[in-house]
């Protein structure tokens, strides 16, 4: 079985930082990127908001420029998606892709989070056809079309307001009387004309044929419900951290968030480290989640070498 000094899970800001960090520091950092290289920012557009880009940057080239800063140091990065772990003793030993097993000295877990579903019959039933959680994955696909998105937070305006520029009409579905999301989102989605707020208002069912979503059913807080005709439904409501797998050795919170000790990425496993936003119910930004990567090698190597 291969061993190596630092192993990092997950290729989204967290992870490819500390693969930065952790390379710099001559830990020879390995790092298995998951199901989706990049992560989660890859699936959005500009981002305004990562210091150092006066004009934006788009996630992808982010993360790109990110990973090839990551590899020239010297980390290696390789495809793979860790489907078990034992953390019982050191070294921890985790399997990869089902079949190729690893042990490392260290561990930074930086998996991420996934988003969140109502949790409807009919959502499973259209998901690809219609029902999607990423509007700059699958807004192509609605040009000149209606579509809905739930959820009142960043997330939420972001999507409408992408969606805005593609589509004809663009609902948000929102389940109180505010939205969520910070003021200048909130003024993206209220100035674009072709987005409507239906506010107080739940999704009972998503409606369509075999062609795919046609429509949602909604209730609203006044009771009544009443249907829309959309042709693509996107979910912004939230996510859930990626820590399933660690979730039985690891001290997690209510929602599944792993636990770390004060200020630092430590878990309550010693020489595992948790970085991004599978540890971060609070900020999940990339640079906040970049700055606990760094924070990850940074306890790693202190861990490895004391
Ligand atoms: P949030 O948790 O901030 O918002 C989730 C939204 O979905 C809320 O409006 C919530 O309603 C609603 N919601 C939750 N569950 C349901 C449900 N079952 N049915 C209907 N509505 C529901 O998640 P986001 O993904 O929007 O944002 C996560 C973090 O990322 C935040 O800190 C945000 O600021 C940040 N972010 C920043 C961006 C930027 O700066 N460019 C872009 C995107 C995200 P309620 O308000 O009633 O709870």
């Amino acid at each position: 079985m291969e061993k190596v000094r630092c192993l990092i899970i997950g290729g989204g800001p967290a992870g490819y930082t500390a693969a930065i960090y952790a390379s710099r520091a001559n830990l020879s950092p390995v790092l298995y990127e998951g199901l989706q290289p990049g992560g989660q920012l890859t699936t959005t557009t500009d981002i305004e908001n990562f210091p150092g880009f006066e004009d934006g940057i788009s996630g992808q080239t982010l993360m790109d420029t990110m990973r090839r800063q990551a590899v020239r140091l010297g980390a290696d990065l390789r495809n793979g998606f860790v489907t078990d772990a034992d953390l019982s003793s050191r070294p921890f030993t985790l399997t990869i892709d089902g079949d190729t097993r690893i042990s490392a000295d260290a561990l930074i877990i930086a998996t991420g989070a996934t988003a969140k579903y109502l949790g409807l019959e009919s959502e499973e039933k259209f998901k690809g056809m219609g029902v999607s959680a990423c509007a700059t994955c699958d807004g192509f696909f609605y040009r000149n079309r209606k579509v809905a998105v739930v959820g009142g937070g960043d997330t939420a305006c972001e999507e409408a307001s992408y969606l805005s520029n593609i589509c004809e009409k663009v609902y948000m579905i929102v389940r109180r009387d505010v939205l969520r999301a910070s003021p200048a989102m909130q003024k993206k989605v209220m100035d674009a004309p072709n987005v409507e707020i239906l506010w107080n208002c739940s999704t009972k069912e998503i409606l369509g044929d075999n062609s795919g979503v046609t429509g949602a059913r909604l209730l609203r807080k006044d009771g009544e419900v009443f249907d829309i005709a959309v042709d693509g439904f996107f979910l912004a409501i939230g996510h859930h951290p990626n820590s399933d797998l660690f979730a039985g050795w690891l001290e997690t919170d209510s929602n599944g968030y792993i636990v770390t000790d004060g200020k630092t990425t430590r878990t309550s496993v010693d020489g595992v480290f948790a970085a991004g936003d599978v540890q971060d119910p609070m900020y999940r930004q990339a640079v906040t989640a970049a700055a606990s990567g760094c924070m990850a090698a940074l306890d790693a190597e202190r861990f490895l070498n004391s």
